[in-house]
């Protein structure tokens, strides 16, 4: 499913691409719970071949504006994997810790291990948007980023990590819709972040921030995917229609025994 991949790009503006789209599904909501069913099988079946083999490395990294719906990826999704092979990193502002040492030091101890399935919901791509847009390190710290992130990630790949890189696309009426939501359901009101409501007016701040990023970081080794995110239902088929193609272009197998499994008397 590369409808939704970037690919190497000179300028990128993110209003040219779809929030909204159905083509993947185009029959609605009820059609799409099965699908993603379906596809969560495959996902399952590959990720228990992943983990036997010990060979193959996947590091998936969501981003997205608020509300775009990170946390609800992460539980449609990957929410029916074997837990032991499968890990979430969050990154929220750095720790005093962490910002004693450079920004990629919290990202390489949370990258997969062989068999390993990694979720970064935020990652270091905060350090060219939140730093940027926010103004907690000058221009030019940050846009020297932009490469130490690619030389980064080609090390990774060389190394044996699959990338998957993930833009959580929705509009700024679907954000308002769901800070609303929010708002008014008490059972989602301690999500509801003061600071959320004011970083609207920072949107089109962010806008840009997220075009000159992802169009400086959309490499052939770890591009870029702009998911239209509007409608959940289709963002979970989306999103897992890309995660099982990727591991299933690994071509996971189980490991063969190396000893004579029939001469083993039980
Ligand atoms: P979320 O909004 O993802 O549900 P939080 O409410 O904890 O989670 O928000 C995390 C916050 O941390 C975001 O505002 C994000 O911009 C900020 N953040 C993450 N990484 C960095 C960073 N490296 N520098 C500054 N701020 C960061």
């Amino acid at each position: 499913m590369d409808r939704y991949c970037l690919g190497q790009v000179k300028k990128l503006r993110l209003e040219d691409w779809p929030t909204d789209d159905k083509s993947l599904c185009p029959d609605g909501k009820e059609a799409s719970l099965e699908l993603l069913a379906k596809i969560k099988a495959e996902l399952y079946d590959l990720q228990v071949r992943l983990h036997a083999e010990k060979k193959h490395r996947l590091l998936v990294i969501l981003q997205g504006m608020d509300t775009a719906g990170k946390d609800g990826t992460i539980r449609h999704v990957f929410g029916g994997l074997d837990p032991q092979g499968v890990h979430v990193a969050t990154f929220g502002k750095p720790t005093a810790l962490e910002l004693s040492h450079d920004y990629l030091w919290r990202i390489h101890q949370e990258v997969p291990a062989r068999g390993e399935i990694a979720i970064f919901n935020r990652s270091h791509y905060e350090d060219v948007l939140a730093v940027r847009v926010r103004h907690l390190k000058p221009p030019q710290v940050w846009k020297k980023r932009f490469d130490h992130i690619n030389d980064f990630e080609r090390m990774l790949t060389d190394e044996g990590v699959s990338i998957v890189k993930i833009f959580l696309h929705i509009s700024l009426d679907e954000q308002r819709e769901r800070l609303l939501k929010r708002k008014n359901d008490p059972r989602k009101q301690w999500k509801l972040m003061p600071e959320d409501v004011k970083d609207r007016d920072l949107w089109p701040h962010y806008v840009e921030a997220y075009e000159e990023a992802i169009a400086r970081t959309s490499t052939a080794h770890a591009p870029w995917h702009i998911i239209p995110a509007n409608r959940k239902w289709y963002r979970n088929v989306a999103v897992a229609d890309l995660i099982r193609d990727t591991l299933a272009k690994l071509k996971p197998t189980f490991p063969k025994p190396d000893f004579d499994v029939a001469a083993i008397d039980i």
